[in-house]
C-alpha cells in the first residue's frame, strides 16, 4: 500500500506553530474539541439516514468513546458517525477554508495574541488544537457506505507534513488517536477525562463513554474475581436549551456557547427562550463578546444550529437570522417542521420566517436592554458590532427606525467618552430646526475644525459626525421620527429663515459678480451660490443635493473604484467683506486681471479648506506672495 506524504498549506503550519507555542492556559480543551467533531460527525449520519435508512447499515447506537492504553501512551476518541473519505481528511485535516485566514493569521502573529491566546480560538482550530498535547496524532476513518478496505490512515507529528495511506477498518467512522507528550500524560487518567467531559461536554447530545476495568466476581468458580471491561457514559446528555432557564448555570451556558460557535472566549450575552403559540420553538443564543474575523467575509457562515425535535438538522440555517445579525450564534430547535426539512423548503417556509421574525426581535430588544440597563455591555458589543446594525438600517425596511435607536454617535456636543444616539439629538434640538444634521469626517479633529459647520456651531446646532464607511450608504436615505438626516456639507442649507432673507438682498446686489465667478470657474464647478452654512470663511465647495459627499467618493476611490470627478457647487458667504471688495472691482472694471486672480484664488481657498491641493500650487504661490508684497507696498 502506498503513503503518501503531503505538506501542510502554508496556513495550518502557521496556525499549528502558534498553537504549539501560544501559552494556552486551558489545554484540556482538545478533549471538548475532539467530541464535538465526533458529536458532529454522529449528527450528519443521523440527519441523512432520516431520509436514507441503508447508509447506517444497522448501526444506529450513537456513541463516543474514549480509550486509552497507559503502555503506549495514547488516547483515542472513537465515533460510528459519518467518517471521511481518503480524500476528505486530506482536505479537511490539511487545510483551512476560510477566506480571511491569511489576515487573521497575521493578526495572531502580532503582539495580540500573545496577551490573548484565546483569540486563537475564533478561528475554529478544532482538531488542531490535540497538538498542544501530542507529539503526533492518526486518524483512522472510515466513511459510511465505503468498503472496509477503503478507510484511510492519516498521520502527522506536525512537523509540517502529514501522510495518508489506505487502510482497514471494520467498523464505519472516525479514530482519533493522539500519542501523549511525555509532560501530558495526565490526560491518561480515567478520573481527569471525567471531570473534562463533566466541564466541557456534559450536554453532548450522544453518549461519551469511557471504558475501564472492573473486577466482578467470577460466576466460574466461586470467591475469585475477573477483570472485565465496562464502559461508563461520562455525559448528561441534556439539551440545554431544553432546560429551563433556572437549571441551567452560567458555565453550562458558556461551555454550550463554545461548542456552538467554536469560539474559545467566553459570549458576551446568553438569550434562552421558549416562543409558543403559532411556532412553537427553543431558542438558546448568543452574542458573542469578540467579532469573528470572517464577519465581513462573503463565506462567512450564518444562522443558528436548527434542530428538529432534537435532531440536529443543520449546523448554520441561514434562513432563521437576518445578515445584518449574522454574529448571532446558538441553536434553535422547532417542534413543528418536519424532519427530513430541506434547505430548499426551509427558504420559503411560513414556519421558518416565523421564527426568524421572533428571534430577530428578541435580539433587538436585548440590545436595547443592554442599552438601557447595562450600557458598558453595550458599549463593548458596539465597539464589535454597530457596523452591522447599520447595514440592517439599509436592509430592514420596516424596523429601520427601532434600529436607528440602537445606534451610537458621536457628535460636535459629545465629550471625549462619549456618544450619543438619535433620540438624544431629537431632543435637543433647537426652536426651528428641521432636521438632523452630519458630517462624514475621517477622524473627529477634522470635523471639528470644519468650516462647513460654521453657522452651525453659531447656532448650538448639533452636528452628527459620522466615521464609518456605511454611513454615507445608510444616513442620508434614513429618516427618524419625521425627520430628516441631512448631509452638512452637501445641498443647501438655511438654518435661519431671517438670514435667508438677508442672503436673497446679497444675492441681488452681487448678482452681476457671481454670474462673472460662476463664468469664469464653469470648467471647475456646477454652481455658484451664496451660502447659509459659512460665518468666518469667505467660501466652500458643496456637493449638490443627489451627489455623494467628498469624503466618500475619497474613501471609494482608495477602494480601487472606478468614480467619475463630480462637479461641485462653490458657495459664498454673503456677509464676507471680500465680495463687498470684490464687487467694487467689479463695478470697476469688469475686465481687470486682478478679479480674474481673485476667483481663482477663492477656488483654490475652498480646495484648501476641504484639504485638497490648488490645481497648480506653485501659481497658488506665486500670486500669493504676490498679493503680500502688494499690501505691505513699496
Ligand atoms: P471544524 O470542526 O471547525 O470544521 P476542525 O479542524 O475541528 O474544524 O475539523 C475539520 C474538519 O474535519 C471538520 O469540519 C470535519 O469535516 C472533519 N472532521 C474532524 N473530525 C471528524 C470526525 N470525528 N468525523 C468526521 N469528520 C471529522
Amino acid at each position: 500500500m502506498t503513503i503518501e506524504k503531503h505538506e501542510f498549506k502554508t496556513e495550518v503550519k502557521q496556525l499549528l506553530d502558534l498553537m504549539i507555542h501560544s501559552l494556552y492556559s486551558h489545554k484540556e480543551v482538545f478533549l471538548r474539541e475532539l467530541i464535538s467533531n465526533a458529536s458532529d460527525a454522529i449528527d450528519k449520519i443521523r440527519y441523512e439516514s432520516l431520509t436514507n435508512k441503508d447508509i447506517a447499515e444497522g448501526d444506529t447506537n450513537w456513541k463516543i468513546k474514549i480509550s486509552t492504553d497507559k503502555d503506549k501512551g495514547t488516547i483515542t476518541i472513537s465515533d460510528n458517525g459519518i467518517g471521511m473519505t481518503k480524500d476528505e481528511a486530506v482536505q479537511a485535516l490539511g487545510t483551512i477554508a476560510h477566506s480571511g485566514t491569511k489576515e487573521f493569521l497575521k493578526l495572531l502573529q502580532s503582539k495580540e495574541v500573545k496577551d490573548n491566546p484565546e483569540l486563537i480560538g475564533q478561528f475554529g482550530v478544532g482538531f488542531y488544537s490535540s497538538f498542544m498535547i501530542a507529539d503526533s496524532i492518526t486518524v483512522i476513518s472510515r466513511k459510511a457506505g465505503s468498503q472496509q478496505n477503503a478507510a484511510v490512515k492519516w498521520v502527522s507529528a506536525a512537523d509540517g507534513a502529514y501522510t495518508v495511506e489506505y487502510t482497514e477498518k471494520t467498523s464505519r467512522g472516525t479514530d482519533v488517536i493522539l500519542h501523549l507528550k511525555e509532560e501530558e500524560k495526565k490526560y491518561l487518567e480515567s478520573w481527569e477525562i471525567r471531570g473534562i467531559v463533566k466541564k466541557y461536554s456534559d450536554f453532548i447530545e450522544h453518549p461519551v463513554v469511557i471504558e475501564v476495568e472492573k473486577e466482578k466476581d467470577s460466576e466460574i468458580s466461586k470467591g475469585s474475581k475477573v477483570k472485565v471491561t465496562e464502559e461508563e457514559t461520562l455525559n448528561s446528555m441534556k439539551a440545554i436549551w431544553l432546560k429551563d432557564k433556572s437549571e441551567v448555570t452560567n458555565e453550562e451556558y458558556n461551555e454550550f456557547y463554545k461548542h456552538v460557535s467554536h469560539d474559545f472566549a467566553e459570549p458576551l450575552r446568553v438569550i434562552h427562550y421558549k416562543a409558543e403559540g403559532t411556532s412553537e420553538f427553543n431558542s438558546l443564543l448568543y452574542i458573542p463578546s469578540k467579532a469573528q474575523f470572517n464577519l465581513f467575509y462573503k463565506d462567512f457562515k450564518i444562522g443558528p444550529t436548527l434542530y428538529v425535535k432534537r435532531v440536529q438538522i443543520m449546523e448554520h440555517c441561514e434562513d432563521l437570522i437576518p445578515q445584518y445579525l449574522r454574529f448571532v450564534r446558538g441553536v434553535v430547535d422547532s417542534s413543528d417542521l418536519p424532519l427530513n426539512v430541506s434547505r430548499e423548503i426551509l427558504q420559503n417556509n411560513r414556519q421558518v420566517e416565523t421564527i426568524k421574525k421572533s428571534i430577530t426581535k428578541k435580539v433587538l430588544d436585548t440590545l436595547d436592554e443592554m442599552k438601557k440597563h447595562d450600557y458598558d455591555k453595550y458599549l463593548k458589543f458596539y465597539a464589535e458590532f454597530g457596523r452591522l446594525l447599520k447595514e440592517g438600517i439599509h436592509f430592514d425596511f420596516s424596523r429601520k427606525e427601532t434600529i436607528a435607536d440602537l445606534l451610537l454617535f458621536k457628535s460636535t456636543k459629545t465629550e471625549i467618552n462619549e456618544f450619543t444616539t438619535l433620540q438624544k439629538y431629537v431632543d435637543g434640538m433647537r426652536e426651528g430646526q428641521e432636521d438632523i444634521y452630519y458630517i462624514i469626517a475621517e477622524n473627529m479633529e477634522s470635523a471639528l475644525k470644519s468650516p462647513y459647520l460654521e453657522t452651525f456651531k453659531e447656532k448650538d446646532y448639533e452636528v452628527l459626525i459620522m466615521m464609518d464607511e456605511v454611513d454615507e450608504i445608510v444616513m442620508s436615505s434614513l429618516e427618524y421620527k419625521g425627520k430628516r438626516l441631512k448631509s452638512a456639507i452637501r445641498g443647501d442649507i438655511k438654518l435661519d429663515k431671517a438670514e435667508a432673507k438677508e442672503a436673497d438682498k446679497a444675492g441681488k446686489k452681487y448678482k452681476k459678480l457671481i454670474d462673472l465667478i460662476k463664468d469664469k470657474l464653469k470648467d471647475n464647478v456646477k454652481d455658484v451660490r451664496l451660502s447659509g452654512r459659512l460665518k468666518d470663511s469667505a467660501c466652500c465647495l458643496v456637493a449638490d443635493e443627489g451627489d455623494m459627499d467628498p469624503q466618500m467618493e475619497r474613501i471609494m476611490k482608495a477602494m480601487g473604484q472606478d468614480i467619475p470627478q463630480t462637479k461641485r457647487i462653490l458657495e459664498i458667504n454673503p456677509v464676507h467683506p471680500l465680495f463687498e471688495a470684490m464687487n467694487r472691482i467689479f463695478e470697476k472694471d469688469k475686465e481687470s486681471g486682478l478679479l480674474s486672480e481673485y476667483v481663482e484664488l477663492l477656488y483654490d481657498q475652498a480646495i484648501i479648506i476641504e484639504g485638497g491641493k490648488p490645481k497648480d500650487p506653485a501659481a497658488f504661490a506665486k500670486t500669493i506672495t504676490r498679493l503680500m508684497v502688494e499690501r505691505a507696498g513699496s
